[in-house]
């Protein structure tokens, strides 16, 4: 019995398997929520909760930190955000892979891959500051910390994108990355695979991501290729860290296209090697295809490729590019062209590669879901589940504590989210009930936007978000400002 125990609480839940996100072994025991608070934990058989559930040795840990989304716009159209309540995530990390919908003027669709995002011009913010205080207006169900995207300066800055910056429009980005980072945005993130940012040489990125040192802000980066020239673009990333004194995550970390299978080896020594000297993250997703934009001159190396939805041809979401090819009596590149604007799920990685980047200590889990997909990759709904459910259960790729650190403790850590991603007396009441037993991902590429299975209660600053498979309509989620988060340290690690 813990004398220090609060007579009373919010909420007591009782006889839980409590995992605290730092990787420790868990502990049965009870936890107590007031306000948005956790207020005690351990044997609690003295405190009365107002409400009280009995977890009956199920487990109770940090709500997960979707460490890689695009659900910028979804926070505001879809506020209830069911595709990563469901999943248990109580907060994501928005604006990634260069595109955000701040700053940024157009009177135009945007090119891809904007438009997996936004494809209407009134969709954008001109000031990162309207942003935000639409979040604080109409708030989500859960929390969110959002990124400027290069890809987003550069077409609200420079009248062609197939060309370096010039001088006076990287001083035109960086004011703008600037004054959004003075908003709250929490970091700049790139897309340099993608047309609008490909053309940007090294040094235009160096020379914006020096705004972000003296911010406490990170970069993130969808890296110029994740195929033949990983190896460069590892070198690239770390460069663009190093110059600017900054950490930085790479995205979505893979190796695509058959010649690459078995070179996480290879990149995960990189990482480890440039981790040695300066600090780097990195996230992946547990599956073996990616999905963005349909690009009829870039498969990627895929074997198979699935359309997720299609302005041209709207009953294409679903079906397979080699049927539509064949029923048109083409190949995959004028079925492509013919589709455009859409987007696919490309079939290109290696399931040995995708468990040694999982299985990598430092590996965020990420999600990478784009939820305005008529027929998503099923990672928007499955993602969490599925490495809790298929790649600790069922695999055992590692424990289920290891398995809750890297969507928890260790994401909060990389980001700085303060008094998030760990169960203590005095952190936020983010909390996922589970039962480590019946967990599993339900959402497959034939179905895709099934709920999981086995997630029972999902709270966001002490309000239940989530309960027994149905949204429960609240809408506690905050968007979290760069200036409350922790500055993350320039040491390596
Ligand atoms: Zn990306």
């Amino acid at each position: 019995m813990d004398r220090n125990a609060p007579e009373r609480a919010d909420l007591v839940i009782r006889n839980a398997r409590l995992i605290d996100g730092t990787g420790a072994p868990s502990m049965r025991g009870d936890l107590a929520v007031t306000g948005d608070r956790i207020t005690a934990m351990g044997d609690l058989s003295r405190t009365r909760g107002a409400a009280e559930v009995d977890a009956d040795g199920r487990a109770v840990s940090p709500g997960f930190i979707d460490s890689h989304t695009h659900d910028d716009r979804a926070l505001l159209a879809d506020p209830l955000m069911r595709c990563k309540i469901s999943q248990g995530v109580t907060t994501v990390i928005a604006g990634n892979c260069g595109v955000s919908l701040a700053p940024l003027v157009t009177d135009r669709r945007p090119p891809p891959p904007l438009d997996l995002v936004a494809a209407e011009p009134g969709q954008f913010f001109a000031d990162f500051r309207d942003y935000l205080g639409a979040l604080d207006r109409d708030p989500p169900a859960l929390n969110a910390i959002c990124q400027v995207g290069h890809s987003s300066l550069r077409v609200g800055a420079m009248d062609s994108l197939d060309r370096p910056a010039t001088a006076a429009e990287i001083r035109l980005m960086r004011g703008r990355l600037e004054k959004a980072l003075e908003a709250g945005a929490c970091g700049l993130s790139t897309g340099l695979f993608y047309r609008p940012a490909n053309a940007a040489p090294t040094e235009e990125i160096v020379e914006l991501a020096r705004a972000l040192a003296p911010a406490g802000a990170i970069h993130t980066t969808h890296m110029r290729d994740e195929t033949d020239h990983v190896a460069d673009s590892l070198e690239e990333t770390f460069a663009i860290g190093k110059a600017a004194g900054v950490r930085v995550v790479i995205s979505h970390h893979k190796c695509a296209g058959k010649q690459n299978f078995g070179r996480s080896r290879e990149t995960l020594a990189m990482i480890g090697r440039a981790r040695a000297e300066q600090p780097i993250g990195l996230d992946a997703y547990p599956y073996v295809a990616g999905s963005t934009v349909l690009d009829p001159e870039r498969f990627m190396g895929a074997s198979r490729v699935l359309i997720t939805w299609s302005e041209a041809h709207p009953d294409a979401a679903g079906r397979d590019l080699a049927d539509i090819a064949a029923e048109w009596g083409c190949d995959w590149a004028e079925a492509a062209a013919r589709l455009r604007p859409a987007g696919a799920i490309y079939f290109m990685m290696d399931e040995a590669d995708v468990r040694r980047i999982l299985a990598y200590p430092h590996t965020m889990i990420g999600s990478d879901g784009l939820p305005h997909d008529t027929h998503p990759h099923p990672r928007l709904w499955g993602t969490f589940p599925r490495v809790l459910g298929h790649y600790v259960r069922e695999v055992g790729l590692f424990s289920l504590e290891e398995a809750v650190r890297r969507m928890t403790g260790l994401t909060a850590g990389q980001f700085g989210l303060k008094d998030r991603g760990v169960l203590r007396p005095g952190a936020y009441a983010d909390l996922v009930l589970f039962d480590p037993g019946r967990i599993a991902d339900r959402s497959t590429f034939e179905q895709p936007m099934t709920p999981a299975a086995g997630i029972d209660l999902v709270m966001v600053n002490g309000r239940a978000v989530w309960r027994d498979g149905t949204a429960t309509g609240e809408r506690p989620g905050r968007a979290i400002r760069l200036q409350e988060l922790a500055r993350p340290s320039s040491a390596p690690a």
